[in-house]
């Protein structure tokens, strides 16, 4: 399978999710068999325990899961079922590495958040995608956040393992706009910055902003985050989510996902599917 990681700069809220989904309705449109991964970087195992007034609707899957609003919105947006495996919490992982711990499992190893969180990290998104053709991971949270750090190095690892044509890091960050009107990159320049820093160079960069990124916004993002012009994206406000994916399109950032996957004009029609 081919695997779209999705981060998040600057702040949390922005439109991670719905871009990654509307990108996925695109390539399930194209044809591709499509599934996605939530990641959610708190110690809670699942979402069922936290209270909906501070983090939204608990989402129930069909497989009784009790997960984060952003897996209906997978599941909306893709039209296909979503499992609980499919959300990845910190948890879950320790979880599941503290009691192989006490059952002997590494065999006197020292245990440790790398290689053993991140190992799990890894395993549990390629059993995720195996199967389809893309999967999308969704990491919660903003680059930079003392609870992202082993999926972030996981995803560093993960990129080194894999063929570079199969992997594909998006950046999803604020472009806000300063009193006087202008569009402002230096954000997203600290945001990737950061991802720099921890060894993740992104492959694109999606700006959300009130309204679309100028020529020459996109033209700065480019230049300080060292992608090409082609891979900054707008993802401007609009005024019902389910417009993002025809905004998406209209950007023309599926054709890039599907370019750069090496996977343009490959996946079967619609009716064989
Ligand atoms: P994140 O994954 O970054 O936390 P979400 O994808 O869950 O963010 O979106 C956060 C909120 O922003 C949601 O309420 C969603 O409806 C809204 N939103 C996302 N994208 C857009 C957009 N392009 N225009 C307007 N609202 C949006």
């Amino acid at each position: 399978p081919k695997f779209v990681f999705v981060t998040g700069g600057v702040m949390s809220g922005l439109g991670k999710g719905i871009t990654a989904a509307s990108t996925g309705r695109l390539l399930a449109n194209a044809g591709f068999d499509v599934t996605a991964v939530k990641i959610d970087p708190y110690l809670n195992v699942d979402a069922g325990t936290m209270n909906p007034y501070q983090h939204g609707e608990v989402y129930v899957l069909n497989d009784g899961g009790e997960v984060d609003l952003d897996l209906g919105n997978y599941e909306r947006f893709l039209d296909a079922d979503m499992s609980f495996d499919q959300n990845i919490t910190t948890g879950k992982l320790y979880k599941n590495v503290i009691e192989k711990e006490r059952s002997g499992d590494y065999l006197g190893k020292t245990v440790q958040i790398i290689p053993h969180i991140t190992d799990d990290i890894k395993r549990r998104v390629r059993e995720a995608a195996a199967g389809h053709d893309v999967c999308l991971i969704e990491v919660g949270g903003t680059v930079g956040d003392i609870e992202g750090g082993p999926y972030y190095e996981a995803i560093r690892q993960f990129s080194h393992e894999e063929n570079d044509e199969d992997v594909l890091l998006a950046h999803v960050t604020l472009v806000p706009y300063s009193k006087n009107g202008e569009q402002k990159t230096k954000p997203t320049q600290h945001s990737v910055k950061e991802l720099r820093s921890i060894g993740l160079q992104p492959d694109i960069v999606v700006g959300r902003c009130e309204d679309e990124l100028d020529p020459e916004t996109k033209e700065k993002i480019a230049l300080f985050c060292d992608v090409p012009e082609d891979a900054v994206f707008s993802n401007p406000d609009v005024e019902d989510i389910y417009h993002v994916p025809l905004m998406v399109e209209g950007e023309g950032l599926d054709e890039y996902v599907m370019d750069e996957l090496g996977i343009a004009g490959r996946a079967l029609p619609a009716d064989e599917r």
